[in-house]
């Protein structure tokens, strides 16, 4: 049951020491990058300082932002002919942020999200469907290489094309499946559309669902629907990609691999460490990557460590199901949009006026991203046929940024609520 029992099951004391042994490599390993060799240098931080798990305290903090300023080498540890793959996040076809790994830093990941796949039940007999975007996005790769490693028949479906997804799993006899929970909603309708029960006429029994925060009753909704178990899958390409915590068989927190991770969870306004039990935000370090090392990367992700023991026997920590998050990011559809991006955008566009409003909402069997915006008043009298080519140029510009295609609605100058300070830009409707 365990794919590799020793370290899946080691007592804290054996996982801290194998921590401190790691956090202090890695130490040694960063100073080789031009932006740790800085940040060292300015706060007089010596590597050789940290004596044990605590001090990690005094380490610096690194945010997406500090990535972005240092894009695209600043955090490399090695030299760049020891690099055999590069990753970004999800979203925008802007500068993101970009992640390198060498052979070794793959080997890894590849361990981690194979140890979680095992976890759940999933063996070489099993047949693999992989549904998400293969390309930059960590979810393709991330989760081929660790089922191939399992040794089971991996399908590279990708994400889209619904009735082909369906006919795969037919013909092919698919038992697990990978997919954004989003997506596996929009799946039922389509099920329903071609008259496929996936109970009666699939061998689904396993899913695994991230990238996108979820509830537990859309959880049991697609259980109930697909007739499969599903298992919540956190991961950010930041750390690697999925494979840093993955539910068990208990289907109660995400086993967090604390041999690739320390752990830290933080109050997001006094940066100080919380005790397990208290929500706040999680931060990681990277333990085993030579390739670009990261220390106390703020995930701006809200959770909670859930104390005790888990009943599977695992000694890794677990965290609660992602509760929201200490920025304004949203997540639709599996791809991470910032308020900022729309903006941009849309203040680039004549026409635009002053306000905008962006309403996500859920449909049966959809997430809907729309977006008030408006426009000058001259718009508004005589040819209308003007407003209309402007929404489309509007929807244009956006999709080409944030990768999805919103709903634009253009209203009148000052007919939308003005906020006393900081604007709010998002109401997210999405219930479950
Ligand atoms: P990316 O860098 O594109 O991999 O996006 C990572 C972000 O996606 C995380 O920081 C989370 O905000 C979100 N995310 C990934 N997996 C989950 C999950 N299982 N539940 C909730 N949010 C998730
Ligand atoms: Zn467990």
């Amino acid at each position: 049951m365990y794919w590799e029992k020793e370290i899946e099951t080691l007592d804290r004391s054996g996982l801290e020491a194998l921590q401190l042994e790691r956090l202090k490599i890695t130490l040694n390993q960063v100073k080789h990058s031009i932006y740790y060799d800085r940040v060292f240098k300015d706060l007089n931080i010596n590597a050789d300082g940290v004596k044990t798990l605590a001090d990690v305290e005094h380490l610096p903090m690194t945010t997406k932002d500090d990535l972005r300023d240092h894009w695209p080498y600043g955090f490399l540890a090695v030299s760049k002919d020891e690099l055999i793959r590069m990753h970004s996040s999800s979203g925008t076809t802007g500068r993101a942020t970009v992640i390198f790994h060498t052979a070794n830093d793959i080997e890894q990941w590849t361990n981690i999200v194979a140890r979680s796949m095992y976890m759940t039940g999933m063996r070489k007999n099993d047949v693999f469907q992989n549904m998400m975007t293969y390309g930059l996005f960590t979810g393709g790769l991330g989760f081929h290489y660790g089922a191939e490693k399992i040794g089971a028949l991996t399908i590279p479906a990708g994400a889209g094309n619904s009735k082909r997804q369906i006919q795969l799993m037919q013909d092919f006899e698919t038992t697990t499946i990978h997919v954004i929970p989003s997506y596996a909603l929009h799946l039922m309708s389509v099920f329903e559309e071609v008259a496929v029960d996936p109970r009666k006429d699939t061998k689904l029994c396993r899913a695994f669902i991230g990238a996108e925060p979820h509830s537990e009753k859309m959880r049991k909704k697609l259980e109930d629907f697909y007739g499969f178990k599903a298992f919540n899958s956190y991961g950010l390409s930041e750390m690697c990609g999925p494979g840093v915590a993955f539910e068990c068989p208990s289907q109660n927190g995400l086993h967090i691999w604390e041999d690739n991770f320390l752990v830290e969870i933080i109050d997001p306004e006094t940066l100080k460490p919380l005790p397990d039990g208290e929500e706040g935000e999680l931060v990681l370090t990277t333990l085993v990557r030579d390739g670009m090392p990261i220390l106390r990367y703020r995930t701006k992700d809200l959770t909670r460590i859930i104390p005790g023991p888990c009943e599977c026997g695992r000694t890794h920590r677990r965290i609660e199901r992602i509760k929201g998050r200490t920025d304004d990011m949203m997540i639709l559809k599996g791809v991470n949009i910032f308020p900022i991006q729309i903006e941009r955008k849309l203040m680039g566009v004549p026409g635009v006026g002053n306000n905008f409003l962006i309403i996500l909402e859920r449909a049966e069997f959809t997430d809907l991203m729309v977006i008030k915006v408006e426009v000058q008043r001259e718009y508004f009298m005589g040819d209308l046929r003007q407003l209309e080519t402007l929404r489309r140029r509007i929807v244009e510009e956006l999709k080409s940024d944030i990768l999805i295609t919103p709903k634009v609605d253009l209203v009148e100058p000052d007919s939308l609520p003005k906020s006393e300070g900081k604007a709010k830009r998002v109401i997210d409707n999405r219930k479950d």
